[in-house]
């Protein structure tokens, strides 16, 4: 156990709703001293726990570390909004692009993971909330109403079926959230919302009970073939995984490998039977709206809104800090969204504002591999869509390192590198400046100003970032 004056997700000031729902989260002793084993894991969220289970349990004998720098699910891990999508963030036809028929097989093997992630608590008892009530993606204007009927048309082209992915007009879309001025929605059934945190504690529990070293306070200060170094210690692995996420810029040679971006979001006391009777929600879909910089949410088991999302923040040269997680304007968004589309509820009362650091590569194409030469897997690059497609990076990562040819090792994913970002200023521009004139595109629409709104998609488009 580690001692009291230690950073944990109680103690953490920055911490999240769904870190405090857990008060009895196992800890971790910091790395001690050298260690030799086959497999070292940097970085203990999502990646690293489910890639050190998944290894674990195909090959026992193998020793397995992971080696976190603060607590387990101190990254996004622990802070995000707990959507389980089957869905990562390019399209059909960007994995299309790099792999011809890639994209369709990315589609599918998405779904699939968003009932693999519920296999996997089932069989090794994690509660995590888990409940798959599919995804809406409602439309706050008639612009973003057509935009969906556009996209569903480009689904079909690509052969995503009507099982999958369908809309719904206003009085179906009723059926599930009600909620003002909607002209409809897309919904999908692959989808499930969890308490992120939950997952974080089950993973790493059901990791240490197969014989998984999990060593906390434990970050890696550098690493080379074969070897992490820990401070003054060192861990000599056959294999190690890098899953570091939007924090691997502070790793040497990563500076530019992802841009380091926050989303923040807030949860919201739990609400009365009568404002659900009203909203609706009853088979709790996560829901967001369609939108360029589009909000996120979901209701928790236990009744509360959880949103976030409508803006993220960048800073200046990939700058990393905790320290304005609770206090950010975007939280000020979120609360003023939440009387905006439930103009009639007066109980909202936030009980919690957090943020959290997403990664977010140049391509916006998600990567794992492996170097044998060297000893090297990765996986990484979700930016704000890895709760399940962590999962599938691990397992692909497990097949790569102990070399499965399986269908998961030819995914568009295997082996993909992205494009390093800019260096400043055009970064800042890339990855700050854009987000806000996303933001402000959706502000001009929901206004009407559709004029404007042509124009400045113009202006996005011209960065190749949308
Ligand atoms: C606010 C927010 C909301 C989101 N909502 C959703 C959502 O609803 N659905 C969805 O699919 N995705 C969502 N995401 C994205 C999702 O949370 C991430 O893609 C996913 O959690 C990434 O997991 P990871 O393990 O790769 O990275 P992380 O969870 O960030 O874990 C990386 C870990 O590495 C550790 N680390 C860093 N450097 C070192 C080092 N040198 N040595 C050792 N350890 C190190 C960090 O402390 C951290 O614990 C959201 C993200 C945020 C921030």
């Amino acid at each position: 156990m580690s001692n009291t004056s230690t950073l944990t997700s109680q103690n953490d000031p920055t911490s999240s709703w769904w870190h405090k729902t857990v008060s009895t989260a196992p800890s971790f002793l910091p790395l001690d001293g050298n260690r030799q084993c086959d497999v070292a894991i940097i970085g203990g969220g999502f990646s690293g726990l489910w890639s050190a289970l998944y290894i674990k349990r195909a090959q026992p004998e193998l020793s397995v570390v992971v080696l976190e720098k603060d607590y387990l699910g101190y990254g996004a891990s622990g802070r995000n909004g707990g959507w389980c999508m089957g869905a990562s963030t390019p399209e059909v036809a960007d994995y299309d692009a790099i792999q011809p028929g890639g994209g369709l097989r990315m589609e599918h093997t998405m779904y699939d993971t968003v009932d693999e992630v519920a296999r996997m608590c089932g069989e090794f008892g994690i509660d995590c909330d888990y409940h798959k009530g599919g995804i809406l993606y409602y439309a706050p204007s008639e612009r973003s109403m057509n935009t969906i009927n556009e996209t569903v048309a480009g689904y079909r082209d690509a052969g995503i079926t009507d099982r999958d992915f369908y809309t719904l007009n206003p009085n179906e879309m009723a059926r599930h959230l009600r909620i003002e001025g909607t002209h409809g929605a897309l919904y999908t059934p692959h989808g499930a919302v969890i308490n992120p945190y939950k997952l974080v504690v089950g993973i790493a529990r059901a990791a240490a009970e197969l014989g998984v070293e999990i060593f906390e306070h434990s970050g890696a200060t550098g690493f080379g073939p074969h070897c992490v170094e820990v401070g003054a210690h060192r861990v000599d692995a056959s294999v190690i995984i890098k899953c570091t996420e939007g924090y691997s810029v502070q790793l040497p040679g990563y500076e530019r490998s992802v841009a380091p971006v926050y989303s923040y979001m807030i949860a919201t006391e739990p609400l009365s039977d009568a404002f659900w009777d009203r909203a609706g929600l009853d088979d709790r879909p996560a829901f967001a709206d369609y939108t360029m910089m589009p909000l996120y949410a979901q209701r928790t088991k236990d009744n509360r809104i959880a949103i976030g999302g409508l803006a993220v923040q960048y800073y200046w040269n990939s700058r990393i800090t905790h320290k304005t997680l609770n206090e950010h304007p975007a939280h000020r968004l979120l609360e003023k969204k939440l009387h905006q589309l439930f103009p009639w509820c007066s109980e909202f009362k936030v009980a919690r504002r957090w943020g959290g650091l997403m990664g977010l590569p140049r391509d916006f194409m998600p990567s794992v591999g492996y170097d044998e030469s060297t000893g090297f897997a990765w996986a990484g690059g979700y930016f704000g869509e890895g709760v399940a497609a962590t999962n599938l990076g691990a397992r692909i990562v497990r097949d790569l390192v102990l070399k499965q040819d399986t269908p998961l090792v030819h995914l568009p994913w295997v082996n993909h590198q992205s494009p390093r970002w800019e260096p400043e200023p055009v970064r800042m521009i890339g990855a700050g400046g854009i987000p806000k004139l996303m933001r402000l595109a959706d502000v001009l629409d929901e206004k009407g100003m559709h004029r404007s709104r042509t124009l400045l998609d113009r202006l996005i488009g011209q960065f190749g970032i949308i």
